[in-house]
């Protein structure tokens, strides 16, 4: 690149959305298949008269709404443009020269970027053989440069999530002055009973952070609305980085009528999840290493044959995203979404 652009934005891999075509079945986005929560396109509509004026910059009846909810400090929260800006802002307000993240990979795909326009490095550590983190390899990998360890449970674009020994662990191993990042996009969609809610045992430790998006459950990609919960200071440290009027007015109103429909998010997850369970055994029937998930999506490790797949959905009107020579990530849809992907499937490993 050439000055003044800076030399390492080059580097960078490219954000790649999921795919969206028109009139194509959309399983690459790990959206909900259906519409808005009741309550929420009112939400819009109401808030729309008002949008010649900016929203509130402290999302202040937001905020309130997830402090009771959550039994957490307002204070402590801090809202953003979907949890992927605010995964940003956490990480340009810990870098400074030399300082490092580290993460597993294959994981979400923003933390590369997100770690570099802020100017941290990058410390990748590899999944386990069962495409989850390696707990011990990624304690291992911190050292005196480390800001964060971000752990993704569940695990995008994988599936698997973390044990509440393997959280602890990391807990332990790591100094105070290091952050052990949460990210918990998929969180609502965790069956495994055994599985920790981050929020509930380790939202009270000082070096906790913990993600959570209207995005995926509550059914809001559209309006871009995420929040984090942290210490007071941390808190504060990512809102004085945050763009000012992040979340904008409709998107407020519009979190606040999800969250009073919790009971049809809940059911609606309830379906997504026993699909889920269905899927992912009639897909283990055709290509077996596929992974364990508690998310909304689940994992093919198909190698070098990832692009082939996608493409041959798509041939199908079906998209899912492809990781090129690793794997393919196929978001759970309503039953007949998920027999057509099975039908792929079934053609493609037959072919
Ligand atoms: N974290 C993870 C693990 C994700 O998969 C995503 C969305 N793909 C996000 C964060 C960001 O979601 P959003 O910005 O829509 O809140």
């Amino acid at each position: 690149m050439t000055e003044p652009i800076r030399d390492d934005l080059a580097a960078i891999p490219r954000y790649v959305p999921g795919k969206a075509l028109p009139d194509a079945l959309k399983l690459s986005s790990n959206e909900v298949p259906y519409g808005p929560l009741p309550g929420v396109a009112d939400a819009i509509a109401d808030a729309a008269a008002d949008v010649h004026r900016y929203p509130d910059m402290g999302v202040t009846l937001l905020r309130g709404e997830l402090s009771k909810r959550l039994g957490v400090d307002a204070e402590r929260i801090a809202t953003g443009t979907g949890s992927v800006a605010l995964i940003g802002h956490l990480l340009q307000s810990i870098a400074s020269p030399g300082s490092e993240v580290v993460y597993s990979w294959r994981s979400f795909e923003a933390y590369p970027i997100a770690a570099t326009v802020a100017g941290l490095k990058s410390v990748q550590v590899p999944n386990t053989a069962e495409h989850g983190h390696d707990v011990d390899a990624m304690i291992a990998a911190v050292g005196p440069n480390t800001r964060a360890v971000i752990l993704c449970t569940p695990n995008n674009p994988t599936g698997p999530a973390l044990s509440a020994e393997e959280i602890d662990r990391v807990f332990a191993a790591v100094p105070e002055s290091v952050l052990v990042v949460l990210d918990e996009a998929y969180r609502e969609f965790v069956t495994d009973p055994s599985l920790p809610d981050g929020i509930e045992r380790y939202g009270d430790r000082p070096n906790a952070v913990v993600f959570r998006t209207f995005s995926k459950a509550w059914g809001l990609a559209g309006l871009r609305i995420g929040y984090m919960i942290a210490r007071p200071d941390v808190a504060d440290a990512v809102r004085r980085c945050v763009i000012p009027f992040a979340v904008n007015g409709p998107g407020q109103a519009a979190a606040l009528a999800a969250l009073a429909a919790e009971d049809e998010m809940r059911r609606r997850v309830a379906l997504v999840t026993s699909e889920r369970k269905r899927v992912v055994t009639a897909a283990r029937e055709l290509v077996p290493d596929v992974p364990e998930t508690q998310a909304n999506f689940f994992w093919l490790p198909l190698g070098e044959r990832a692009v082939e797949f996608a493409a041959h959905c798509e041939a199908r009107g079906i998209l899912v995203r492809p990781f090129a020579g690793d794997g393919v990530r196929v978001t759970v849809g309503l039953p007949e979404d998920n027999d057509a992907i099975l039908e792929a499937l079934r053609s493609f490993v037959k072919e």
